[in-house]
């Protein structure tokens, strides 16, 4: 009594759109119970009449023949119901299959959703595993529902699913043919990553070029400057090269051997004293510690500036030159100067909980003066992520149990595949 108002509202509704009506395992029209012979279920005229007779003989033959029990069914939409939700449901529904074997099967497709499913009763999940089901989906089912051709579709995975039911060898070809298309599959991502690596190579070595020709010709530009500007100006480029060595650490590090030894080149060359003109000469760390301060020595000493001390033996004239580490954790110490000053702590005075934020103390001290300055700070309050966050994934497997027992079951295995 309800449907014509149901009707009446749709058609509001829809206003000119077509007309669809979304099915409910309840309201799929069972063609059984008017015909006991019947193999499909095609309320929305989906598979053409050749192909659904040509089903309905496979399919009764089948029956005869193995006892399997085959039903296929095509709708045009089942609301929010994922596909394989509802060909669960519905193979509880209608019992597919004998309740003592439980060989029954249905393949659903629904087409708003671009969706087919192959549902194997308990006793067919044996001779079709979910990759089998999976593998006639993929292969002999959704190409031709790509092309709109669902008739044919559904008719192509009714032969491909009868074929292996009947003969365990189609299995095991199915399977033969997954391993090489698997293998064939490694093959291509082998020779996919092979090519990616000659080309990184390729440009490694064009980067080592390129980076070495820049710089050669920046050491050209030099030319006869003071070799204690030009090692400066050298090594403030060096740092360009920097990203480089990121994407190519192997490459850049036979390019920074190259420079350093340019660099070093600049720093050892001869000096002439100022004063007299005879040469200076350079003091080994040992000796050079005579000339230089406490201070510069604590320097040398952490590792934050190298010193190189050059000495006129004719004269006394004296020259000191400073080479400042790149990488150095070492700041000048706001007491006597020197490149000495580093944290030596970092201590948690008071742990931080959701209610109230903790405090600590780092503690710098200077390697030449021993003077020490304490830095409070907050630590922000502990943030609780609650448990439960965010929804569960999309989909999941078909629930089986139904409760009835009067007929075939089915488990929740075989395969969903889509076309869209
Ligand atoms: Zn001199
Ligand atoms: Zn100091």
């Amino acid at each position: 009594m309800r449907k014509p108002v149901i009707f009446g509202l749709l058609f509001c509704f829809c206003g000119l759109m077509a007309f669809a009506e979304t099915w409910t395992v309840q309201s799929v029209p069972n063609t059984r119970l008017q015909d006991a012979g019947s193999h499909t279920s095609n309320p929305d005229g989906l598979i053409d009449a050749q192909s659904q007779t040509e089903i309905d003989r496979i399919l009764a033959q089948t029956q005869n023949n193995l006892t399997a029990d085959i039903f296929v069914v095509a709708l045009q939409s089942t609301g929010d119901v994922p596909t394989k939700q509802f060909a669960t449901e519905l193979f509880n529904e209608w019992h597919i299959g004998h309740a003592e074997k439980d060989n029954g099967l249905l393949i659903l497709m629904v087409e708003d959703q671009g969706l087919v499913t192959i549902e194997p009763g308990y006793g067919m999940e044996g001779v079709l595993p979910d990759a089998i089901c999976m593998r006639i989906i993929q292969k002999n089912i959704v190409p031709l529902m790509r092309e709109g051709k669902y008739g044919e579709g559904l008719l192509a995975g009714v032969q491909a699913v009868v074929k292996v039911i009947s003969d365990p060898k189609a299995a095991e070809e199915i399977k033969a043919d997954m391993q090489t298309e698997k293998a064939a599959e490694q093959a291509r991502l082998k020779a996919k990553w092979g090519n990616i690596l000659m080309v990184y190579l390729l440009l490694s070595i064009l980067v080592l070029i390129f980076s070495s020709y820049g710089s050669s010709k920046k050491i050209k530009a030099l030319g006869d400057q003071e070799p204690y500007s030009a090692y400066k100006a050298l090594s403030t480029s060096k740092g360009g090269y920097g990203f480089l060595a990121v994407i190519f650490p192997l490459t850049m590090i036979f390019f920074y051997v190259w420079y350093n030894r340019k660099l070093r080149k600049y720093r050892r060359m001869p000096r002439l004293c100022p004063d007299c003109g005879k040469p200076l000469n350079l003091m080994t760390e040992k000796q050079e510690d005579v000339y230089l301060s406490t201070g510069q020595q604590a320097e040398e000493m952490v590792g934050s500036i190298d010193y190189d001390a050059w000495v006129c033996l004719e004269c006394g004239h004296r020259l000191f030159l400073s080479y400042a580490k790149s990488f150095t954790n070492y700041k000048t110490c706001p007491n006597c100067g020197f490149k000495t000053f580093a944290q030596e702590s970092d201590k948690i005075l008071l742990a931080p909980t959701p209610l109230s934020c903790g405090e600590g103390v780092k503690i710098y001290s200077c390697a030449n003066c021993h003077h020490e300055l304490r830095k409070r700070y907050t630590i922000p309050m502990v943030v609780v992520v609650p448990m439960n966050s965010g929804r569960g994934g999309f989909g999941g497997g078909g629930l089986g149990g139904g409760g009835s027992f009067g007929g075939g079951m089915s488990g929740g295995g075989g395969a969903t595949g889509g076309w869209r």
